[in-house]
């Protein structure tokens, strides 16, 4: 095991790596920007070490600052969270340059898994279900035109290196598809250096599905089965649960199992999620690799018993996931709702500032992963999320109860949080029925004329 990891993250995942290294008896190295200099989690570290100013760009994104941390406190691996250089693979190889361990994939499995066309024809080799569309970048206008024809409209574009939702363009007709095709190529060139582009067919009604998968450094891979995203804002997540209402079980384990499969045949170690859309009929179709831990990651480790954190810190190490297929148990129902400072009544516009008032739920089956305590002051330089509150429970009703009940318990003030929003969901009679689709809350939230 090592005996000293960085943290290149900030706020509740570097407090939950922090967690999991302590319980494994690994020290740990916190870093921190000028913005979070007073955060408290920081006291937790063994160390901690600024590591800049507070824009990202000057402090969590700068790979040579963050080596230089790595170097000065002499620690033997680097976690980096989700976010921020996760999925960067400069990052993980100069890890590797410097002979320090990237808690995560090799920097060729994340490329491979990274590229989203490269990702496809993977995936497609392992039998994994993927959308209907081009095998290739598209070269020319009239191929694409060609496969939308033959895949029927609406098609979306997509930018191979494409990220973050961005550079995604849905197209209903041939004309539309024509023009776009252009402009999807030179955004693309221009945001991410890279001007391949994809076309595969669009899916108007659809469940977000994913699988958490674990693999390791000896070729073996799990899965710990999938969890449902669909309740989303701007194609962020909002609410998790695990296991997804009513899905066909047997379909789902023939993807679980060749997405191992594809795990396996890109030599990835560390945890990793297989994103899919699932349409009405209970088919899947992927959309992308995340090589990182996910921030809805507990759902999974309260209804199988794995701890991801950890796991991801003993494959890292060289250890085996010790845990066979066979093995994972699926127990119980958990949700979990992410609190961001943002004030849904204003068109979820960013609250920081100072929290006096910090009363947080607690009882059974309750878990909150917060980096807040009472007087901690949000900065206004990152994502808004201030902590995930999750709960389990033997069956969904009873986690939806509890989840109600923990949302009711807890206190926020002054800044506004999305906890009102939560307290509505969780009693929406469509949520409760389960299986909205992934344009549900915006249809929900657009102002009634
Ligand atoms: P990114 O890497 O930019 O997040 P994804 O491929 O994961 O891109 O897609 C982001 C979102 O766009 C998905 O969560 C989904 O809402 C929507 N989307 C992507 N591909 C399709 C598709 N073929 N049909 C319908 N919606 C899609």
């Amino acid at each position: 095991m090592f005996k000293r990891v960085l943290i290149a993250n900030r706020g509740e995942i570097a407090l939950r790596i922090i967690r999991a290294c302590q319980e494994l008896g690994v020290e740990t190295v916190c870093v921190y920007s000028t913005a979070d200099k007073d955060a408290p989690y920081l006291k937790l570290a063994d160390r901690a070490i600024c590591i800049g100013p507070g824009p990202a760009k000057e402090s969590y994104l700068n790979i040579a600052r963050l080596i230089a941390a790595a170097e000065v406190t002499d620690v033997d691996a680097i976690h980096p969270g989700y976010g921020f250089l996760s999925e960067r693979p400069d990052f993980s190889a100069a890890c590797r340059d410097c002979k320090i361990e990237f808690i995560g994939p090799t920097p060729e499995a994340m490329q491979m898994l990274g590229d989203k066309v490269e990702c496809k024809k993977t995936a497609r080799a392992a039998g994994v279900p993927v959308f209907p569309g081009s095998e290739d970048a598209i070269e020319d206008e009239e191929e694409a035109v060609r496969i939308a024809r033959d895949i029927g409209y609406p098609v979306i574009i997509k930018a191979s290196a494409g990220g973050g939702g961005r550079g995604m363009k849905v197209c209903h007709n041939e004309a539309t598809l024509r023009n776009q095709l252009r402009v999807a190529s030179q955004e693309a060139q221009a945001a991410f250096g890279n001007g391949a582009v994809f076309i595969e067919k669009y899916l108007e009604h659809a469940r977000h599905v994913e699988i958490q998968m674990l693999g390791d450094k000896h070729g073996d891979a799990i899965y710990l089965w999938e969890r449902d995203c669909s309740m989303q804002r701007r194609h962020q997540k909002v609410i998790e649960e695990a296991p997804g209402p009513h899905i066909d079980r047997d379909k789902l384990r023939k993807v679980c199992e060749s997405a191992a499969k594809m795990i396996r045949a890109a030599k990835y170690h560390g945890a990793a999620t297989c994103e899919f859309l699932m349409d009405g009929r209970g088919d899947f179709y992927m959309l992308e690799v995340n090589t990182r831990v996910q921030v809805e990651h507990p759902v999974t480790e309260l209804i199988t018993g794995i701890d991801i954190v950890k796991a991801s810190i003993r494959i890292a190490a060289g250890e085996r996931i010790g845990v066979k297929q066979s093995d994972v148990q699926v127990r119980g129902h958990a949700i979990e709702c992410r609190i961001n400072a943002e004030d849904p009544d204003k068109g979820f516009r960013p609250s920081a500032g100072k929290i006096e008032t910090w009363q947080v739920p607690g009882g059974p089956g309750v878990r909150l992963d917060s980096h807040v305590v009472p007087g901690y002051v949000v900065p206004p330089n990152y994502d808004s999320m201030i902590g995930k509150l999750i709960v389990h429970a033997d069956t969904r009703d009873e986690a939806l109860d509890r989840m109600a009940r923990a949302l009711r318990e807890f206190k926020v003030g002054p800044i506004h949080t999305t906890i009102s929003l939560h307290q509505r969901l969780i009693e929406n009679t469509d949520f409760r029925r389960g299986g909205v689709d992934i344009h549900y809350l915006e249809r929900l939230l657009k102002p009634q004329k």
